[in-house]
């Protein structure tokens, strides 16, 4: 059947997780698919070949030139916006588009609506959670995005879908100008990834476009309120009629917004009850890990289920249901009364503020790949709570020296070495700084690249670590 793709010239710019299956669709819509690559690696070349194979063109090594009669790119998320590529895009008055508008072209008369999640961190963990109500609403539904299913597969597969919880991350969303979701949620809004988009405000504008043309709700963090929050990025977007903001807070909620009063999450946006003006939904112990910022992707979670009409019911439920992902805020095991938490995910100082901020008396383990962040606010923030610290990884000594200027009196054991061996010490390191009812959390506020093949395996190693101190 012909599509307005079929003898488009189409330049796909990047192989890998997404170029891959993009080319691989477009080229089955009948466009003319040209693929681009930095890189000619091995991985690179078996790519290649497996889509040469249909009759796509693949260039290998040069991802900057624009090719001849090129009439639309779609790109990987990942590409930077100051390629020359996009320069030469744009003299051309060529459109790009990323994985996402693709898919969000592609959808189907009848689709699903999409209810779509961003922010700094917690992403992951509120789509799955957001994911798992739905289902205990009886609706079909999958976590898609950035985890899981694609949401190419989801949207030209031949699964049937109600409702999609989309994960989206700033770089998707730059590229995805006509994306309009059913209802959106930014669940926070920290400094990363600045070398990508340039600057905080540009940053902040690519999150913001989640909530462009939304049709029932945009949700918003309360709590939020550095600028730009996200509830100006609410302000700022343009969405249908009848949509409304609402907030989610720790505290106690307003009118249009859900919070938590008591020990129980509690939804004063979609009350189902006239006579009432609060609804009951869960118990703070319901959600998993119960830390302030997962409290808080709840009710993200939540406040976009409700604007999908589920009942106050499922969302118990579905938090019931629901198990984070490995290492994020994992309990691994007690030893001698001291608790050990697996928060390996924590490679930003945003989500280790978070995770600190879950714990009283803490043998914090940190240090890794700093990439370009500061430490002292989140040790400034943090010094109270903190027992000990042992440092590992390349850049422990900006750790090393934020705690000597705020927190002198924390006793400091700073590990020189950057060998994967390193864990086990650390670990032992750790239970000797730690006293009965302390947590030794791994939070290393870092990427792990350094001493480890990625945050899972870093992870592990913890893990192994604290399960031989049991032994
Ligand atoms: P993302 O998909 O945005 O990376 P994840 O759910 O995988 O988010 O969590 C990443 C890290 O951020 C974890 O270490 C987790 O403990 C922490 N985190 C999760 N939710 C939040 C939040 N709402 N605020 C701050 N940190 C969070």
């Amino acid at each position: 059947m012909p599509s307005e793709f079929t003898g488009k010239h189409v330049t796909v710019a990047g192989l890998g997780v997404s170029g891959v299956p993009a080319a691989k669709v477009l080229h089955g819509l009948g466009a003319h698919v040209t693929v681009v690559n930095d890189g000619d690696d091995e991985r690179a070349r078996t790519q290649a070949a497996e889509l040469e194979a249909l009759g796509v063109t693949v260039r290998l090594g040069d991802g900057d030139t624009l090719p001849e009669g090129t009439e639309l790119i779609v790109t990987a998320p990942g590409w930077k916006p100051t390629k020359p590529l996009f320069t030469a895009a744009g003299q051309a008055g060529v459109p790009v588009w990323g994985d996402v508008e693709l898919a969000w072209r592609l959808r189907g008369p009848d689709a699903a609506p999409w209810l779509a999640v961003t922010g700094t961190n917690g992403k992951t963990t509120t789509v799955q959670m957001l994911a798992s109500i739905l289902k205990a609403a009886g609706l079909r539904t999958a976590a898609v995005g950035n985890i899981g299913v694609s949401l190419l597969d989801a949207v030209t597969g031949d699964t049937e879908y109600d409702v999609l919880s989309v994960e989206l991350s700033s770089y998707q969303l730059h590229w995805a100008p006509s994306l309009r979701a059913h209802s959106a949620a930014v669940l926070n809004l920290a400094p990363d990834h600045l070398d990508w988009h340039g600057s905080m405000e540009a940053y902040a504008a690519d999150k913001g476009r989640i909530y462009e043309g939304n049709r029932v709700a945009c949700v918003y963090n309360v709590d939020a309120t550095d600028k730009p929050s996200t509830e100006d990025l609410v302000r700022a977007a343009d969405v249908e009629e009848g949509c409304r903001a609402i907030g989610f807070t720790l505290g106690t909620p307003g009118p249009s917004q859900l919070g938590v009063v008591e020990g129980l999450l509690v939804d004063r946006a979609f009350v189902e009850d006239r006579q009432k003006n609060a609804q009951e939904l869960a118990e703070v112990s319901d959600v998993n890990p119960p830390a302030p910022h997962n409290i808080a992707n709840a009710l993200a979670a939540a406040g976009l289920a409700r604007a999908f009409g589920v009942s106050a019911a499922a969302v118990r439920d579905g938090l019931r249901a629901f198990t984070p992902d490995a290492h994020r805020i994992a309990h691994v095991a007690d030893v001698d009364g001291v608790a050990y938490v697996d928060d390996s995910k924590a490679t930003n100082t945003h989500a280790t503020e978070a995770s600190l901020a879950a714990y009283e008396s803490i043998v914090w383990i940190a240090g890794g790949l700093a990439k370009g962040a500061t430490f002292d606010e989140l040790v400034a923030g943090a010094a109270k709570r903190l027992r000990g610290a042992v440092l590992i990884g390349a850049d422990r000594a900006l750790i090393r020296e934020a705690l000597a200027r705020h927190a002198p009196e924390v006793p400091v054991v700073d590990l020189d070495r950057t060998d994967t061996g390193a864990m086990l010490q650390a670990v032992q390191e750790a239970r000797r700084l730690a006293r009965p009812g302390d947590t030794v959390l791994l939070a290393p506020a870092c990427a792990s690249m350094d001493m480890f093949t990625n945050y899972n395996q870093r992870g592990d190693a913890f893990a192994q670590a604290v399960r031989e101190l049991g032994a």
